[in-house]
C-alpha cells in the first residue's frame, strides 16, 4: 500500500522551460536533476495518456 497525501505534497519552486512546447514551469512536483527534459502539466499529461 502505499501513503499518499494530495494536497500536501512539497513543491519544487523554480523557473524552468517545458522541453515539448517551451512553457514556463515555475514549480515541479519533483526536484529537476538537469539531464533530463522537463514537461509542463499539459504535455506530461499527454505523454502519458499515449502509453
Ligand atoms: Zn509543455
Amino acid at each position: 500500500m502505499e501513503n499518499q497525501d494530495f494536497g500536501q505534497r512539497q513543491m519544487f519552486q523554480g523557473n524552468w522551460k517545458c522541453s515539448e512546447c517551451a512553457a514556463e514551469i515555475t514549480e515541479l512536483p519533483f526536484e529537476p536533476s538537469g539531464d533530463r527534459p522537463l514537461f509542463c502539466r499539459d504535455c506530461h499529461r499527454a505523454k502519458r495518456s499515449r502509453f
